[in-house]
């Protein structure tokens, strides 16, 4: 693997997500506080201490661990948390993304390190569904998309209304004339990767600790130290990965720059013994008409056929004590049905999830180093499509705060605007 990064801009556009859809020592205490071995107690200081073990947090200290690096991971909550943004059943990846070279290229690297992460652990972390994506209209922009995946050898094809109504008849593809199908794409578990990505940390000797660190303070040019608990702990580095929480930890430095807004998941049960909605007969999907387009996955694991709106919800404190989904959500999600998926429009709902986007204001991830202090990171703005580049985003922070990497312009503070 290359250690040095060259530096690129990623676009000359703002990604909206919807134009590109668009420890310890066992796994079961990853989901919460568990003893510390009487190892890792005596080590009072670390090379590096990454806080937050989402999807951010966890790629990243397991990259600095393959770098040489002593690292202690640290959590409010527990790897992978039910209100953490990586703590959902599955998310997507693909790499369609609307002719996005850096974005394409990330997603396709990840994906190699996501399968060799679930072959280490024989662990169904992620499912070949395939993923397809259909579009009202034929663009350059879909061929485009095509062309930069074939030539990174990328397997897919390109679908008619008629291919895609015969393949797969129990979608209705009304208004939708064009389908680009992603055959070895698909769902990566989300919790459950992130808990064996850090098992698999934690087994190579890394420290995990349930602990709640209190927003750094500091008038020198590094970070002393973290506190937590009444605790104080010390390392050479800090990567903070908070996700959602990171403008409450640094409201001067990421504040508006990061914004989370509340999103609603559905899953419905299929009619007993209809599995036209199970894979192999149901893709992964993406409706890429709408501006605010719907988003699916087959029903894997029978927990349900999983809908969702990619449209940027409303405002959310990830703290918010209320995680139930809307009548009005629920409503919209069962309109969309009717049209698109008929059969399951009158389904019971078998589960919900109300989780929160981490947006930035351009729809690229904020991976920058503190302003004041040299030896402190702050990596997130995942922006509702992060969690497949997980692989490679932690190997990119690990570059940088190895001092071997250099900088992506538009990750950077100066490239994000607060929101207005
Ligand atoms: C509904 C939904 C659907 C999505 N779909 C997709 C998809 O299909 N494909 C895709 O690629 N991406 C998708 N995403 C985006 C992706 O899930 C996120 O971008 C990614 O999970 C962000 O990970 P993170 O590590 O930055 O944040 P998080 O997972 O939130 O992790 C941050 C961690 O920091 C911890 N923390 C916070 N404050 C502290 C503190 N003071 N002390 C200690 N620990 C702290 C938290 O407990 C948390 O565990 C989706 C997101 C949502 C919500």
């Amino acid at each position: 693997m290359a250690h040095q990064e060259t530096s690129s801009q990623i676009l000359s556009e703002p990604v909206s997500r919807r134009l590109v859809l668009g420890g310890l020592a066992t796994a079961g205490a990853l989901a919460g506080a568990a003893p510390v071995s009487a190892k890792l107690k005596a080590a009072r200081s670390w090379d590096a201490i990454v806080i937050g073990a989402g999807v951010f947090g966890a790629w990243t200290a397991w990259n600095l661990q393959r770098r040489g690096q002593k690292v202690l991971l640290l959590d409010a909550w527990g790897a992978g948390h039910a209100r953490s943004s990586s703590g959902g059943e599955t998310r997507l990846i693909r790499t369609e993304y609307a002719a996005n070279a850096f974005y394409t290229r990330w997603a396709w690297e990840s994906l190699a390190e996501w399968h060799a992460l679930a072959k280490r652990h024989e662990s169904p972390i992620f499912q070949e569904v395939g993923a397809l994506y259909f579009y009202p209209k034929d663009t350059a922009k879909i061929d485009e998309s095509i062309a930069l995946q074939r030539s990174l050898g990328i397997p897919i094809e390109k679908l008619t209304q008629a291919q895609m109504a015969k393949r797969w008849p129990q979608i209705d593809f009304d208004g939708r004339t064009v389908g680009v199908m992603q055959p070895t794409m698909g769902a990566l578990m989300a919790r459950r990767s992130v808990q064996t990505l850090v098992e698999d940390f934690v087994k190579a000797g890394g420290g995990f600790r349930t602990l709640a660190v209190d927003a750094p303070r500091s008038d020198r040019a590094a970070l002393a130290g973290i506190a937590g608990n009444g605790e104080t702990l010390h390392a050479e580095k800090y990567v903070f990965a908070c996700g959602p929480w990171l403008p409450k930890l640094f409201p001067e430095i990421v504040g508006a720059r990061i914004v989370p807004t509340r999103q609603e998941v559905f899953y419905f049960a299929p009619d007993a013994g209809d599995d036209r909605f199970a894979a192999p007969h149901m893709p992964a999907w993406v409706d890429a008409g709408d501006p605010d387009l719907h988003y699916g996955f087959p029903d894997i694991e029978a927990r349900g056929f999983k809908i969702a709106l990619d449209g940027h919800g409303p405002k959310y404190d990830p703290d918010g004590v209320d995680r139930r989904i809307t009548d009005q959500g629920l409503a919209d999600v069962r309109a969309y049905l009717a049209k698109r998926f008929p059969a399951l429009a009158k389904r019971p709902l078998a589960a919900s999830e109300v989780c929160q986007y981490e947006n930035s204001d351009n729809g690229h991830m904020l991976i920058d180093r503190h302003p004041d202090w040299a030896n402190c990171w702050i990596v997130g703005g995942g922006t509702g499509h992060g969690f497949k580049h997980g692989p490679a985003l932690g190997r990119y922070v690990t570059n940088l705060v190895l001092g071997t990497g250099k900088a992506e312009p538009d990750f950077t503070l100066a490239a994000h605007k607060v929101h207005g």
